[in-house]
């Protein structure tokens, strides 16, 4: 014990065995009582390249326990609260509704910002089916320490357990609760838990991918997910809970010599911007599309489109709730208004979001263990459109329609 206190990296090998092992022996199990659950845990932001970079060590030894895939691929734009709707609910953005972190319904003026404590709550932003509510439908518990969409009843119903946002809880707490709702003797046991963390992403906005703050960050949730993976082990649960670690999106350093103003080039009276970097979202006041298309196809390192002749790859047309003009910014590129730069100064070693999800910067993470995954495999890139089938497939459960498919995961699963 001792020595393996001293020696953080013989206690990786010691937990990422165990579970190996344990898995290893499932396999050959018929399923105990209640089949398998699914631990869900989102670490914003974390980029797929962050794995080998730095080398967290109880995450690689997830995925040597069982499978990773190269990189996940992220959905346009690629953005917190887009993104992590999509992963629950297999929807691309412009069909579950969330298609920005701010935007306006026109049919009343009425607008989400995701900061607001209200508006994550209220059940009309919210469209599609969620895993929890898949699996509470259908007679399963949920429960979710801090998923983004979980604090609203979204077809009337809300995961059994679920916490109002305060990034105030440590790390040490969420994971303790989840490990409790998982393996808990009664019959509020969840089959499928949601995790969330936020502080790569914040760290990474603040110093950038590259500084050693991120790489404490990332070292910090890594530590998370032992504890998690360590709490399973402890209760003898290894072998019917499947522990699937996501992020949203990458994050791509940023810098003052890379930000425009887009002042410069469009009044910011004449615009309403929902997003203006590094992706764009906005109404022009006069209406007048075609024009602000024109006015904004000059400005260097930016790509715009009307709402609905985005590229094909994006699926995001056709939902009125989009802006009419969008556009994405060369990735590490930045432009917004004086005032706002005035009030918010470009870091020069800052990172940002958003950028294309075709993009090296923006590839997400996907890593997962367990009984129904199989070991050691590596797995070509897919989209994140695809885990909630996945996690319906272990779940047994009917997923509701959605955009996914199970075929395109089906190689991750024994
Ligand atoms: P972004 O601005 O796209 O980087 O969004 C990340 C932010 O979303 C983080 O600062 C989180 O604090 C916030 N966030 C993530 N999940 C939630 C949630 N469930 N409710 C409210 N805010 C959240
Ligand atoms: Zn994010
Ligand atoms: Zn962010």
């Amino acid at each position: 014990m001792r020595a393996a206190r001293r020696h953080g990296v013989a206690v990786v090998t010691l937990v990422a065995a165990g579970f190996a092992a344990a898995c290893a022996r499932g396999a050959g199990r018929t399923a105990p009582a209640g089949g398998q659950s699914v631990v869900l845990v989102s670490i914003d932001g974390f980029r797929s390249d962050y794995l080998e970079r730095y080398a967290p060590p109880h995450l690689n030894a997830l995925a040597a326990a069982g499978v990773r895939a190269r990189w996940l691929v992220p959905s346009t734009p690629t953005l917190t609260f887009p993104n992590h709707y999509t992963i629950v609910t297999g929807l691309y953005p412009a069909h579950h509704g969330i298609v920005n972190n701010r935007f306006r319904d026109p049919s009343d003026g009425a607008q989400f910002v995701y900061t607001d404590s209200n508006d994550v709550r209220e059940s009309r932003w919210w469209g599609g089916e969620p895993i929890w509510v898949t699996a509470e439908k259908q007679g399963e518990r949920a429960g979710s320490f801090f998923w983004v969409g979980s604090e609203a009843a979204i077809q009337g119903v809300r995961p059994t357990f679920w916490k109002k946002y305060d990034d105030n809880f440590s790390a040490a707490a969420r994971t303790d609760s989840v490990v409790d709702w998982v393996t808990r003797g009664d019959s509020l046991r969840v089959r499928v838990a949601l995790l969330y963390f936020a502080i790569v992403d914040h760290t990474a906005h603040d110093s950038g991918p590259d500084n050693p703050a991120t790489r404490a960050a990332v070292l910090g949730i890594d530590s998370a997910v032992g504890r998690l993976v360590g709490g399973l082990r402890e209760k003898g649960l290894e072998d019917r809970v499947n522990v699937i670690v996501v992020s949203d999106h990458g994050m791509s350093p940023t810098s003052p010599e890379r930000t425009l103003m887009l002042d410069d080039y469009l009044d910011p009276s004449a615009y309403d911007a929902a997003s203006s970097a590094p992706f764009l979202a906005l109404t022009p006041r006069d209406g007048n599309v075609a024009a602000a298309l024109a006015t904004l196809r000059r400005v260097p390192h930016l790509t715009v489109y009307a709402r609905d002749s985005t590229p094909e790859a994006w699926h995001y047309r056709a939902n009125p709730r989009i802006p009419p003009v969008v556009g994405v910014w060369d990735d590490g590129w930045l432009g917004g208004t004086r005032d706002f730069y005035r009030r918010h100064p470009p870091r020069a070693h800052g990172g940002e979001h958003g950028y294309g999800a075709e993009t090296e910067s923006m590839r997400a993470l996907f890593v997962a263990a367990g009984p129904a995954f199989r070991q050691g495999v590596i797995a070509e890139p897919f989209r994140n459109i695809h885990v909630y089938d996945l996690m319906c497939a272990i779940l047994g459960l009917r997923p509701a329609p959605n955009d996914g498919s199970l075929d395109s995961v089906r190689t991750l699963l024994r």
